[in-house]
């Protein structure tokens, strides 16, 4: 195993268990993966991240073939397909966090009601059609509401997001809880007002330099 392999290894199961401590998942529900040489890494299907250990840890390459001692996660369709569609993406990760899942079951795409909705690359955060856990179905709607953004939910399930690194890829899946939970807030007081499209596409430009870009202005 090359030492960078056994490095991701354990930053794919640290990241795991911290997505466990930020509320994104409980239990055995969601999955991450990292892009790693021809392949990717995934976490075992149906282990809680604080019992994983490096060595459960699955290789697939990017036909589906696994190798190590366990299963991969059930959902290793849409982690794969996403990582082969969108070369600039390197890390996945899969959560049933509450307030997107409450979002996810009412089956509809969430509207720029605040300017942070561009985090997810884009004026909306579309919610992919329901198919069966684990599917080629599944993976195919997901990758659709993925196009031109890093993040989308799954009808009655969950969350998805995917970023360049697993730091990233957490803040993100945190960002979009987050957002979840105040428009979920918003709506139970009445109807949130929405941003506008040209204010958004303001938005979305000054992203490119937000943070500690060389350009910050
Ligand atoms: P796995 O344990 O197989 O990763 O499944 C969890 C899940 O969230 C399925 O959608
Ligand atoms: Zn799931």
């Amino acid at each position: 195993m090359m030492s960078n392999e056994a490095e991701l290894r354990r930053a794919l199961i640290e990241t795991a268990i911290a997505a466990q401590r930020e509320g994104l998942n409980r239990g055995t529900s969601g999955n991450l993966s990292v892009r790693c040489g021809a392949g990717f890494l995934i976490t075992p299907s149906g282990m809680p991240a604080s019992e994983q250990t490096p060595e459960d840890i699955v290789f697939m390459d990017m036909d589906g073939n696994a190798s190590g001692r366990c299963k991969p996660s059930s959902e290793w369709r849409f982690h794969r397909d996403l990582l082969l569609a969108r070369p600039e993406l390197n890390a996945v990760l899969h959560a049933h966090s509450t307030f997107a899942t409450t979002l996810a079951c009412l089956g509809r795409d969430i509207p720029p009601f605040h300017y942070m909705i561009a985090a997810a690359g884009g004026k909306s955060i579309r919610c992919a059609p329901y198919a069966t856990f684990g599917s080629q179905e599944l993976s195919h709607h997901a990758l659709q509401a993925m196009t031109q953004r890093k993040a989308c939910l799954l009808a009655n399930h969950g969350m998805l997001a995917a970023e360049t690194s697993l730091k990233r890829v957490l803040a993100l899946a945190v960002e979009v809880e987050t957002l979840c939970e105040q428009y979920c807030r918003a709506l139970q007081i009445g109807d949130p007002v929405i941003l506008p499209d040209a204010e958004m596409e303001r938005v979305l430009e000054k992203f490119k330099h937000y943070g500690q870009h060389a350009s910050n202005t």
